[in-house]
């Protein structure tokens, strides 16, 4: 099989809660997605998915995707799609880093892969798990009083697990975390994700002043460094994330007993392959994992689902629907939260149909 076409289009993804704010002051209220379509000489077409949580998360902006598959896209024409691990191998030569450019384009690869074996992309990864898995919401930065209530009310949505975004002002960020506190139930668990945000005098009064509070910090400070010493002033489970994006950090974070729980955001890895390498070294190191992507709509929604429903359940932290955050549906046929969990759909392939009628002309057509 040869890729005989590579295109990409833009899609505006708008949030049901107007915007989305996290650690110092940074905030999104609309995210630009780029739809990735691979079609082959044998008719069979593949889709993926890229959306960086605007330019000033990770080092991945929306027009870098675009512009990347442009630079990629001519050198992949005539590639089989299916020798994914040699596709992947050409690509790391071809285009030094961005693996966030490539993600979308190993994601319509196992889309291609999966729809010429029959196979849902999670039997093609391990095989799934149960009927469904967890959840998570995020719950933007607002008030202490306003995040406790929308707390409250996605609880009532069917979620269990709660990631406060923090990372401001300390003093206010202690507030936030007992102020949802207050409002849990037994069976829930939270999270405080400081997306970096806390200097490391910041983070280790933050730690101290909820000492007696059942609750997971997440990256309280930039650096791994940072990150790790102030995991060694605490004894609440700790979770790494930004600077969690490949297998060399994976290894040395285990040696150094520097998280309980890591993030694995697809793009951030490079796509499907890379971050199933990285979710089964973790299942082999017995590392629990969130599986997630940075954000994105219908089918990043449902290449996460196929990865985090072929995760063993007990190294399932959480997972998340980022297709029930925005307004706007890009594919069809992706999974659906229900009642706080999703499961992977049960068609070949990824089991997305894209909406080509709000997509546009495509940005980038390579062929
Ligand atoms: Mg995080």
């Amino acid at each position: 099989m040869k890729i005989t076409r590579i295109a990409a289009y833009q899609i505006d993804l708008p949030l049901h809660e107007g915007s989305y704010k996290w650690s110092g002051g940074k905030s999104v209220d609309v995210f630009d997605s780029t739809v990735i379509r691979i079609e082959t000489d044998e008719g069979v077409v593949g889709h993926g998915e890229v959306c960086p949580l605007g330019p000033f998360y990770l080092p991945a902006y929306a027009a870098g995707v675009r512009a990347g598959i442009a630079e990629l896209g001519p050198l992949l024409l005539g590639k089989d799609p299916i020798q994914i691990g040699k596709l992947n191998n050409f690509m790391d030569k071809a285009m030094k880093g961005h693996s966030y450019v490539k993600s979308g384009i190993d994601m319509a690869s196992w889309d291609i892969l999966g729809q010429v074996a029959g196979l849902p992309v999670c039997e093609l990864l391990g095989g799934r798990y149960g009927d469904d898995f967890v959840l998570y919401r995020a719950i933007s930065q607002q008030s202490p009083a306003e995040m406790a209530k929308n707390v409250e009310g996605y609880r009532n949505e069917g979620y269990r697990r709660f990631q406060l975004k923090v990372g401001g002002n300390p003093d206010e960020d202690i507030e936030r975390i007992k102020a949802v506190s207050r409002v849990l139930e037994p069976g829930d668990k939270l999270i405080a994700d400081a997306n970096t945000g806390w200097l490391m005098h910041e983070a280790a009064r933050v730690v101290r002043a909820v000492k007696d509070i059942d609750v997971y910090i997440e990256q309280p400070c930039e650096s791994y460094d940072e990150c790790l010493t102030i995991r060694r002033k605490t004894d609440h489970p700790f979770v790494m994330d930004e600077h969690i994006n490949g297998m060399a950090v994976l290894l040395k974070a285990h040696a150094d007993r520097a998280a309980d729980v890591v993030n694995i955001k697809i793009s951030k890895f490079g796509g499907l392959t890379r971050a199933r390498q990285a979710r089964d070294l973790c299942v082999s190191l017995g590392i629990a994992m969130t599986i997630e992507d940075s954000w994105g709509g219908d089918i990043v929604t449902a290449a996460i689902a196929h990865l985090a429903h072929s995760t063993p359940t007990e190294n399932l932290f959480t997972s998340t629907d980022f297709n029930s955050y925005v307004t706007v549906s890009n594919a069809d046929g992706a999974p659906q939260r229900k009642n706080g969990r999703m499961a992977a759909s049960t068609e070949a392939g990824l089991g997305v149909r894209p909406r080509f009628d709000l997509l546009g002309d495509p940005k980038v057509d390579t062929r």
